[in-house]
């Protein structure tokens, strides 16, 4: 079993109460791991050094160009240790090993470049301000230290995305990950030393949500606080941040509508339907996990994608023929078989799935079969609660404005799929869809060069892209007099 320590100020530290949290393997259920419970005192030591590093330098200090460099070397350090955290990452949380390692090597590292580019690309601008002989222009400046609280389903992407902006616009972080799900947190940190970052530039704090998160979100010196996770702890931070008046970004959660109209090509829609929510077994913000079909095609799409499923192969995430790994932790894997009693109850009628099941060589994890349920109503909870877990709603429609209509009746907006052969109506219903994000005979697709985010409850901000930097840095405006003679007001 392995005992971790929380970091902060380039140094590993334990806890000062001197108690750890078990990490769970999804795959055994077994303890394996045994993380820092930091509490306030913990929280205070990260937060000091993240100040310093940032007040007194040198990262705020630092040349754009030579913080990009740094940023740079981050990207570099990912791929370097990328085996060796995917491996952490699904023990820890039970993400397949397919998935990870590559993303780690590709996408995610070059969040870390893109943003390194940018470094030295925050331009304000020179403003024609109606008075005479005046200066006045704009700078993007960063915030200081700031929290980048992070979701079990998805720690390392969902911590690149935050401190990869966050660093390149020239703030210090503390990152807090969940207690279910720290482990690959803190090997991240050990693997960024590789790029020599100044001490206290980034830190890294775990424990509980209620103790190290309310600590860090509550603390005077951070001034902003990033937040990836569900709805009702979003509402939380974001109400302890704004009594502070921080601004917050929020990522919040999802029940995401995929529409298959006449017209789609049916074998492609199945597919993107099925891929959009169960790999992941419904661990992921934007899973597409509410099936809207045009009641003439509603049988055919079911018929193909109950075939998809029939040949899902449940099993251990590091094994490279593994189809669909284990739910993260035994919380979510109750709720999740919670929900799946709880919509039988309300009348939905299960097509495939809804039992907890032991593959071979994984007889005691947190494994749930893909599950679908039809005749599924607008006002049903399956409808309207995010599961995060592999359960699929499917509803139907006869036109396209039921379609939008359905749709847009939910609190969330984070993403949709459209699939149709008609671009054109397509592109007229995504103007209608009221969601962060809407794709088109795809799904699932992020870069990061094009923003994410919710609407509604899904949140607000962006991260990724353009806008995921500015999300990190405020303006200031800058007045220049050119005009010596400044009179006395007071003269008569
Ligand atoms: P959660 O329970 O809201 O927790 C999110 C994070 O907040 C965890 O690190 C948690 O720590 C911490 N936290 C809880 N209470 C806190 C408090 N009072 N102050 C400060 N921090 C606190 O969400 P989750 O169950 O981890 O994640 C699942 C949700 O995340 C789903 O709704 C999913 O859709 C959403 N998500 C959204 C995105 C996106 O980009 N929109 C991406 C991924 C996931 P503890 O776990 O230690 O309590």
């Amino acid at each position: 079993m392995k005992t971790y320590q929380f970091y902060a100020n380039g140094v590993w530290h334990d806890p000062a109460g001197g108690e750890w949290v078990d990490s769970y393997d999804p795959t055994t259920g077994e303890v394996w791991a045994a993380i820092p419970r930091c509490r306030e005192p913990d929280v205070d030591l990260a937060v000091h050094a993240a100040q310093a590093a940032f007040v007194e330098g040198p990262w705020s200090r630092m040349r754009a160009s030579a913080r990009g460099r740094l940023v740079h070397r981050l990207g570099d350090a990912l791929v370097t240790h990328a085996e060796a955290l995917g491996a952490v990452e699904t023990r820890d949380n039970g993400k397949r090993s397919v998935d990870i390692v590559p993303g780690l090597q590709s996408w995610l590292a070059d969040s870390f470049y893109y943003y390194a580019g940018l470094a030295d690309k925050l331009e304000g601008t020179a403003i024609p301000v109606d008075v005479p002989d005046m200066l006045n222009y704009t700078r993007r400046e960063p915030y200081g230290p700031v929290a980048c609280i992070t979701a079990w389903n998805s720690p390392l992407l969902i911590a690149v995305w935050k401190i990869a902006p966050a660093l390149a616009a020239g703030n210090t972080v503390v990152l807090k990950p969940s207690e279910h799900a720290s482990a690959s947190t803190l090997e991240l940190m050990a693997a960024l030393q590789d790029a020599d970052l100044p001490p206290g530039v980034v830190n890294a704090v775990t424990g509980l949500g209620d103790e190290a998160g309310q600590s860090l979100v509550e603390h005077p010196l951070i001034r902003l606080v990033s937040f990836t996770g569900g709805v009702g702890g979003g509402a939380r931070v974001a109400a302890a941040a704004a009594r502070q008046v921080k601004p917050s970004i929020m990522e919040l959660g999802g029940k995401s509508p995929q529409l298959v109209l006449a017209d789609a090509d049916l074998t492609l829609a199945a597919n993107g339907v099925a891929a959009g929510i169960f790999p992941p077994a419904g661990q992921s913000c934007i899973a597409g996990s509410r099936l809207l079909l045009h009641s003439s095609v509603h049988d055919e799409v079911l018929e193909k994608l109950l075939q998809i499923v029939d040949g899902a192969v449940l099993g251990a995430p590091a094994d490279p023929g593994t189809h669909i790994g284990p739910i993260a932790n035994r919380p979510q894997f109750e709720r999740i078989l919670a929900d799946i009693e709880s919509a039988k109850v309300e009348g939905a009628s299960l097509l495939c799935g809804g039992r907890a099941v032991s593959p071979p060589g994984a007889p005691h994890g947190w494994f749930i079969e893909p599950t679908v349920f039809t005749q599924v109503t607008p006002c049903m909870r399956l409808a309207r609660k995010e599961v995060f877990g592999p359960v699929l709603a499917v509803l139907r429609f006869d036109d396209d404005t039921e379609a939008v209509q359905l749709a847009n009746d939910s609190e969330f907006g984070l993403a949709a799929g459209i699939w149709t052969r008609d671009a054109a109506r397509a592109v007229s219903m995504a103007e209608r869809i009221n969601a962060g994000t809407v794709y088109i005979n795809n799904y699932f697709n992020a870069t990061t060069q094009s923003p994410v985010g919710g609407f509604r409850q899904s949140g607000y901000g962006r991260e990724n892209g353009i806008e995921g930097m500015r999300a990190f840095t405020q303006t200031k405006s800058v007045w220049l007099s050119t005009d010596p003679r400044q009179g006395n007001p007071f003269a008569a």
